[in-house]
């Protein structure tokens, strides 16, 4: 049989969308902004720089500007009449990192796509490195990165146990201290587009579609203006979409647990039983029924939040809404253009 496989495999190679040589290749950087402004004039500095050096491939910019109070979309429309590799997605209201990265994905048309933060924590540095993996034949090229000297204590602790307790939950683990910083290839991205789920917990949907995938290491710098727009109830919620989003344990479980307490009664019923019938009804049991009737509403509530947190989404899912909104497009050499 390997005899047999062995071609198969070069001709899918040789056929795939992965580099070859000498053939012009686009690839899209694909930008997601929230009050953005300020970043702005530094990232596309440093993104034009890193990017001179790279030859034989041609960049579009796609930025998505999720509704941001701020001068964004005006710095990105000024930006853009000198530089006709840029395109904007102007989204109609706040959306959020994730379905704003969905939009960018939506439209970049590059052979490979990179998706980066505007405040420059993703270095642009690092992109000919990604390149030079992807033009190796590797389809998913992840930027992981190194060092967590810059998050506070709290968020390093709370991220290495989110990682911990989401991949053993979940069947497919995400990759620690990866982002949504990597390099996909044109076959990825088209396997992403088919996702049709609205909770996006991109990282897990990322992980999950597979590939030939490698891994590349950078230092995070400090984020260059302005703080984090994840707080903690944020990054909470966003923990809940990971886990619900990708593993049913948390579902199941209650039926273990509704087994083990029934039987831990019935066992202390029977204990009950037999020592009234030995030695007689003493003292009526007030604290063990007091407390056990607390344990188990606390069981109780705590399973129905968990279905809680279940049945939300599949309510979320089944209105079938749109991902995100697009309010207008506008093309680097003309933002008067629109695109769509
Ligand atoms: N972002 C966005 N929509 C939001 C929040 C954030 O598009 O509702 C963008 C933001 O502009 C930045 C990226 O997502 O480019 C990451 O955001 P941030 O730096 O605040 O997050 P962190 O680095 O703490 O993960
Ligand atoms: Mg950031």
């Amino acid at each position: 049989m390997p005899d047999r496989l062995a071609p198969t495999r070069v001709q899918s190679i040789a056929t795939g969308t992965a580099f070859t040589a000498n053939a012009n290749r686009t690839i899209s950087i694909v930008v997601p902004c929230h009050n953005e402004a300020q970043s702005l004039k530094s990232f596309l500095q440093a993104t034009n720089a890193a990017l001179q050096s790279i030859p034989d491939v041609s960049f579009e910019l796609v930025f998505i500007d999720d509704g941001s109070t701020d001068a964004t979309l005006p710095t990105l429309l000024a930006f853009a009449q000198a530089d006709p590799r840029m395109r904007i997605i102007e989204l109609s209201r706040n959306f959020g990192k994730e379905a704003a990265l969905t939009a960018g994905i939506d439209f970049a048309s590059g052979d490979a796509v990179i998706p980066m933060d505007a405040d420059l924590q993703d270095p642009p540095a690092l992109i000919p490195a990604l390149i030079e993996k992807w033009r190796e034949g590797h389809e998913v090229v992840l930027a992981q990165r190194v060092n967590r000297d810059n998050d506070s204590l709290l968020k390093r602790v709370t991220a290495h146990g989110f990682y911990r307790l989401h991949n053993s939950l979940s069947d497919h683990g995400i990759p620690e201290n990866v982002g949504d910083f990597r390099l996909m290839d044109r076959k990825v991205v088209d396997e992403l587009k088919r996702f049709p789920e609205r909770g996006r917990f991109m990282k897990g949907l990322f992980a999950w579609v597979g590939f030939r995938t490698v891994t590349v290491e950078y230092e995070r710098a400090p984020r260059i203006a302005d703080v984090s727009k994840f707080g903690f109830w944020r990054l909470w919620n966003f923990a809940l979409e990971g886990i619900t989003g990708f593993s049913t344990l948390p579902l199941r479980v209650w039926t273990y647990a509704g087994f083990t307490v029934s039987l831990c009664a019935f066992v202390y019923g029977i204990f009950m039983l037999i020592r009234t019938l030995l030695y007689g009804n003493d003292v009526p049991g007030y604290a063990s029924l007091l407390v056990s009737v607390m344990f188990l509403g606390g069981l109780q509530l705590m399973g129905l939040g968990v279905i809680g947190e279940y049945v939300g989404r599949v309510h979320q899912e089944a209105k079938g809404r749109p991902i995100y909104i697009v309010r207008q497009t506008y093309r680097g050499d003309d933002d008067r253009n629109r695109v769509a």
